[in-house]
């Protein structure tokens, strides 16, 4: 931490302040300018009580933090990509990897149609919602055991690993026992008791960016399931509330460097929900396949105009084929497979 003092203190609450940093288990190191002071505080901000409660101190102007305040995820901590291993897939690696499926589960012909649709195109893991966060409490709140069931049942008969939602923690021991990942929702990407449940699950988190969420806030909710034993995470973009009204949430691709350069786990676009039109997946997920995303995560549903959810952003089957077909140059652009 570093401690800048206000202009002109005298030397009595200088010494005051360096044995309140002693005190704290810092090591001040003195810099006297010509107008004032400043210390730098050594010591691990994360393992010490934090500095930056002495702003309340008359003689203090400024704390600034040196370092991070997450350790796990960090970049700095682990200099090499983490590769999320789920089932025989690896997100993470060479290979780009599609996750592709509807909004909601709704039936079990709609979800094995889109299944085998979504793995003869190339997806390699089927998304489908089972509980789902409604802003409506009259809106369809998902078919809750029975979707798990059937997303089951769409994973024994196409092969494809599976992808839902876990809502509450009461849950986490079910919704477990069904899929091979757990989704954190934007609305949950805060609920630290949640994370903390799910991360105890063992199973891969995907853990979606909060509607106003900053990109250290996301990276600190990430840390809470590194800390609690559970190394298998993947960050997912899928916008973020602005102003703007043409999109149904902005989509921000500048989270790929970022990430990249911030954490060691792999990053997820997820156009659908950032876009919230059909019309633009295409263009975003290109854009993130050659910003170098390891994957996407996209909603596809055999008839849009009858999604019981979100039917503006789904892909039809044909579309969702074209759109993999069209994503390849893009992939092999960014080095991926
Ligand atoms: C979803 O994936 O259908 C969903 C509800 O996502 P989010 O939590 O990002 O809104
Ligand atoms: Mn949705």
């Amino acid at each position: 931490m570093i401690v800048i003092l206000k202009p002109d203190i005298s030397k009595k609450d200088e010494s005051e302040i360096l044995k309140e940093i002693k005190k704290l288990g810092y090591r001040p190191h003195v810099m006297h300018g010509i107008e004032r002071t400043v210390i730098g505080a050594i010591g691990d901000e994360r393992t010490h009580q934090s500095l930056e409660t002495l702003v309340s101190w008359p003689q203090v102007e400024r704390v600034v933090p040196v370092q991070k305040r997450f350790k796990l995820v960090s970049r700095e901590g682990q200099k090499f990509d983490s590769v999320v291993r789920v089932r025989e897939n690896r997100i993470g690696g060479k290979k780009f990897q599609v996750m592709a499926g509807p909004c909601s589960v709704e039936s079990e012909k709609q979800l094995l149609t889109t299944a085998e649709a979504v793995k003869k195109a190339g997806a390699t893991i089927l998304r489908g919602g089972a509980f789902k966060p409604r802003t409506s409490p009259y809106e369809f709140q998902g078919l809750g055991e029975k979707g798990l069931k059937l997303l089951a049942k769409a994973r024994q008969e196409t092969g494809l690993s599976i992808i839902t939602e876990l809502l509450s923690e009461q849950h986490a021991r079910m919704v477990a026992e069904y899929t091979d990942i757990i989704q954190i929702g934007a609305r949950n990407s805060q609920n630290f008791q949640l994370l903390i449940a799910a991360a105890k699950t063992g199973k891969p988190i995907l853990l979606k960016r909060g509607l106003s969420m900053k990109i250290e806030e996301w990276l600190l909710a990430g840390e809470y399931v590194l800390s609690n034993n559970n190394p298998h995470l993947l960050f997912c973009e899928r916008g973020i509330r602005t102003f703007e009204t043409y999109t149904r949430n902005t989509l921000d691709l500048s989270t790929i460097p970022i990430i990249k350069n911030e954490s060691h786990c792999p990053i997820i676009i997820d156009p659908s929900q950032g876009a919230g039109r059909a019309d633009l997946i295409s263009s975003l997920c290109k854009g993130a396949a050659a910003m170098g995303a390891d994957g996407l995560l996209i909603e596809v549903h055999p008839n849009p105009a009858e999604a019981w959810s979100d039917g503006a952003q789904q892909l039809t089957l044909e579309g969702f084929r074209k759109l993999m077909e069209e994503l390849q140059p893009f992939i092999a652009a960014a080095g991926r497979e």
